[in-house]
C-alpha cells in the first residue's frame, strides 16, 4: 500500500511527480508487484501508430499477483463474496486460498481442452463466482478472455465470437434475474450456428433448466473440474501480451474490440482502485456492475483482487424483490465502499426513500458513480439518503479504452462538487482542445477531452483492426488520444464531463452539453429521467429536442411541458429552453444502462429509416413508441 495517497497536498505532489518523470513514477508503482522478470525499459510510445508499450520485456502472470501473492498473508480473507439473485438462497464466499484452488482447477481444465497461450475464450456467464474464476483461469493459462454480457442476443454474441475467432465459450444453463429465469446456453447454441471457430463449450449449471448438450463439444463445468488438480503453474506472459479483449457498449456505433495487455493494466487497475476508493485492508467493497463491462473487469475482479480486497459479486437486480435490495445487501455484508451507475441511482430515486428506511447503511464510507454524467439531483439524493451526508462521492470518469479511472476525486481527500469528476489521477495528462485543434490553456474553458501522454492502462489496439483504433482515437487531434467526450474545466480547474462530443448541441452559436440541459430538466419534481438531442433548426442552427419520462400525477401534458420549459429557463437561461418536449414511456438504453442518443437524434431529425446497429438495446420496442409520439 506504499503508493497510497493520503492528503490533498500528497495528491498534488504525486501528480507533479507523475508529470515531471512518468517513467520513474510508474516504475516505482510497478516495483511493488511480482514480476517473473523485471522489465528492460518502462515506456516506448508514439500516438501516430499508435504504438504504446509499457514495461518492455517484463515477464509476469497477473494471477500470481492475486493468488500466490495473497495465499500466505491473507489466504483466509474472503476474496469474492457472492450474493445470489434470491435473498432466500444462501450466498457463497471464496477466500483467497479457495479462489486460488478454483482458478488452478479451471486452468487445468482449460489446458486439458487444448487451450493455449493466445487462444481466445468467450465468457458468456451470469454473475456467479465461476465467471471471475473463468477470467482468472484464462489469464493464468495465457488465453485471452472476452467477456460478453449474458443479456446480449445471439446475434451480438456471434458477432463477437467471429470478430475475435474464439476457440472456447464458457457459459451457463441459465441466469436468474429478478423474477425471471433467462436462458443462456440456448442463446449460445443459436450463436454458434453462425460461427465456425468454437471447438469447446463449458456449461456451468446454475438454474437447472433444460439445455441441449452437443456431444464432443459441450461439457458441464461441474463435471470438468471434478477430477482436476488444485495446483497449477502460471504461464509466463510478456507485459505486452494481450490480457483481454472487451467490446465497448456500442452507444455510438458498432462495438469495438478494445485490447488491454497484461503489465500496464495490472498496475493501473490496482493503483486506481486503492487510491480512488481509499481502500484499506479488511474493507468490504461492492461494485454493482456486471463483469461484462469494463467496470466489472477493473473494479470487481482485477483491481480489488490485486489489492487483496473483499469484493462482493451480486447476481441480482436493484429492484428485486423490492427497491431496497441494494441497501439490504449493504447492511448484510457491512459494505464500506459502494460503486454503482447513475442509471441505477435514478431508478431507485423514483421509488422514493421508503425502501431505504429499514436499513442503517452505517458501514458505508465511500460512494462511487460511473458510466454517465451524474446529474445534480441524483448526486444529492445519493449523498443525502444513501451516504447520510457523511460519505464522499467519487464521480469516476473513464472508458473501456482507458482500462481504469482517469478523472475522479480521491475519496475523502479531493473536495467534491456535484456533477464534477474533479481532477485527473496521477499519470493522467489531460488536454482540452478547441475545434481548430488548439489546446485550450487555463481555467474556465470548454472543449473536447484528450489525453496527451500514455498511461499504463490504455488501449493498445482494436482487435483485428489497428487502423480503426487509429482512426477512432488518434486522428482527430495529432499526437493525442481523443476520448470522444466534451468537457468543461471550471474556474477551480475542476473537470466536468459534458457528454459525448456528438451530443454537444450548438444553439445559435452557444455550445451546450446534453448533460447540462438534462440536468436542468430533471430538476422538475415530476421528471423521472430525460434525454436531450440536437436537430437541424432553420434559424438557430440546432434546436433542442427533449425526451422526458414523467410521473404525470394529474397534470396535462401541455401543462407539464410548459413547466419543464420554465424550469430550464430558470436554471440555465432561455437559450437552453427545449424547442420540443416529447413525453415518453421509456428511453432507448443499452444493456449497460446508457441512453443511445444516436437513435433519439435520428427520430428528432425525422430520419427513421436507418437506425444503425441496435443489437445492444435493452428494449427495442421503446423505439417504436417513441417514433409514434414524435413531435413534428
Ligand atoms: P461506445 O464507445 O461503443 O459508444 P460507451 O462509450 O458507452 O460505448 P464505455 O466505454 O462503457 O462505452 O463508456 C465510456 C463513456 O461513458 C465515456 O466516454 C463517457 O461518455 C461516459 N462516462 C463514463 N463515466 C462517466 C462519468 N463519471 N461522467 C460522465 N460520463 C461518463
Ligand atoms: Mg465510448
Amino acid at each position: 500500500m506504499s503508493d497510497r495517497i493520503h492528503t490533498l497536498s500528497g495528491y498534488f505532489h504525486e501528480y507533479q511527480k507523475s508529470v515531471a518523470d512518468p517513467e520513474n513514477f510508474w516504475a516505482r508503482v510497478a516495483d511493488s508487484f511480482h514480476w517473473k522478470k523485471r522489465w528492460d525499459k518502462v515506456l516506448d510510445w508514439n500516438f501516430d501508430g499508435p504504438d504504446v508499450k509499457w514495461f518492455l520485456n517484463g515477464k509476469l502472470n497477473i494471477t500470481e499477483n492475486i493468488l500466490e501473492r495473497h495465499q500466505y498473508t491473507i489466504g483466509d480473507r474472503p476474496a469474492i463474496v457472492w450474493e445470489p439473485n434470491d435473498p432466500n438462497e444462501e450466498g457463497r464466499t471464496l477466500t483467497y486460498k479457495q479462489l486460488f484452488e478454483e482458478v488452478c482447477r479451471f486452468s487445468n481444465v482449460l489446458q486439458e481442452k487444448g487451450v493455449q497461450k493466445g487462444d481466445k475464450v468467450i465468457i458468456y456467464m451470469p454473475m456467479v463466482p465461476e465467471a471471475a474464476v473463468a477470467m482468472l483461469a484464462c489469464a493464468r493459462v495465457g488465453a485471452i478472455h472476452s467477456v460478453v454480457f449474458a443479456g446480449f442476443s445471439s446475434n451480438a454474441l456471434s458477432d463477437r465470437i467471429n470478430d475475435c475467432e474464439a476457440k472456447v465459450v464458457l457459459t451457463a444453463d441459465g441466469n436468474f434475474r429478478g423474477k425471471k429465469k433467462i436462458p443462456v446456453k440456448a442463446v449460445v447454441d443459436e450463436a454458434l450456428e453462425t460461427t465456425s471457430t468454437v471447438e469447446t463449450v463449458i456449461v456451468y449449471q446454475r438454474t437447472q433448466q433444460e439445455v441441449t448438450m452437443k456431444e464432443g463439444r459441450d461439457y458441464w463445468w461441474q463435471d470438468a473440474i471434478s477430477g482436476a488438480s488444485t495446483e497449477h503453474q502460471a504461464v509466463e506472459m510478456d507485459s505486452e501480451d494481450i490480457l483481454f479483449i472487451l467490446y465497448t457498449s456500442g452507444s455510438t456505433g458498432k462495438p469495438k474490440g478494445v485490447v488491454h495487455t497484461c503489465g500496464g493494466y495490472m498496475i493501473y487497475s490496482k493503483y486506481t482502485f486503492e487510491n480512488v476508493f481509499q481502500y484499506n485492508p479488511g474493507d468490504v467493497y461492492w461494485c454493482t456492475a456486471d463483469i461484462g463491462w469494463i467496470t466489472g473487469h477493473s473494479y470487481i475482479v482485477y483491481g480489488p483482487l490485486l489489492s487483496g480486497a473483499t469484493s462482493i459479486m451480486f447476481e441480482g437486480v436493484p429492484t428485486y424483490p423490492d427497491a431496497g435490495r441494494f441497501w439490504q445487501v449493504v447492511d448484510k455484508y457491512k459494505v464500506n465502499q459502494f460503486y454503482t451507475a447513475p442509471t441505477a441511482i435514478r431508478a431507485l430515486q423514483a421509488h422514493g426513500t421508503d425502501p431505504i428506511a429499514p436499513y442503517k447503511l452505517d458501514s458505508l464510507k465511500v460512494l462511487g458513480s460511473v458510466g454517465e454524467p451524474i446529474n445534480e439531483e441524483a448526486w444529492h439524493w445519493y449523498h443525502t439518503h444513501i451516504g447520510k451526508t457523511k460519505c464522499p462521492i467519487v464521480d469516476t470518469w473513464w472508458q473501456t479504452e482507458t482500462g481504469g479511472i482517469m478523472v475522479s476525486p480521491l475519496a475523502g481527500i479531493t473536495p467534491t462538487k456535484p456533477a464534477y469528476a474533479t481532477l485527473p489521477l496521477p499519470g493522467v495528462q489531460l488536454a482540452i482542445m478547441d475545434t481548430e485543434g488548439n489546446e485550450m490553456i487555463g481555467n474556465s474553458v470548454e472543449g473536447n477531452l484528450c489525453v496527451k501522454f500514455p498511461w499504463p492502462g490504455m488501449i493498445r489496439t482494436t482487435y483485428g483492426d489497428h487502423d480503426r483504433c487509429k482512426q477512432t482515437y488518434f486522428t482527430a487531434y495529432k499526437g493525442m488520444y481523443f476520448t470522444g467526450d466534451g468537457v468543461k474545466r471550471d474556474h477551480d480547474g475542476y473537470y466536468r464531463i459534458l457528454g459525448r462530443v456528438d451530443d454537444v448541441i450548438n444553439v445559435s452559436g452557444h455550445r451546450m452539453g446534453t448533460a447540462e440541459v438534462e440536468n436542468a430538466i430533471n430538476e422538475h419534481p415530476l421528471v423521472v429521467e430525460s434525454a436531450v438531442v440536437g436537430y437541424p433548426h432553420p434559424v438557430k442552427g440546432q434546436g433542442i429536442y427533449a425526451y422526458v419520462i414523467c410521473d404525470m400525477k394529474n397534470r396535462t401534458e401541455q401543462n407539464l411541458v410548459g413547466e419543464i420549459k420554465d424550469t430550464v429557463t430558470k436554471i440555465i437561461g432561455p437559450i437552453a429552453k427545449p424547442d420540443k418536449i416529447q413525453i415518453v414511456p421509456g428511453l432507448p438504453k443499452t444493456r449497460s444502462g446508457k441512453i443511445m442518443r444516436r437513435i433519439l437524434r435520428k427520430v428528432a431529425e425525422g430520419n427513421m429509416d436507418n437506425m444503425g446497429d441496435t443489437s445492444t438495446l435493452l428494449d427495442p420496442d421503446v423505439v417504436d413508441q417513441i417514433i409514434e409520439g414524435r413531435i413534428e
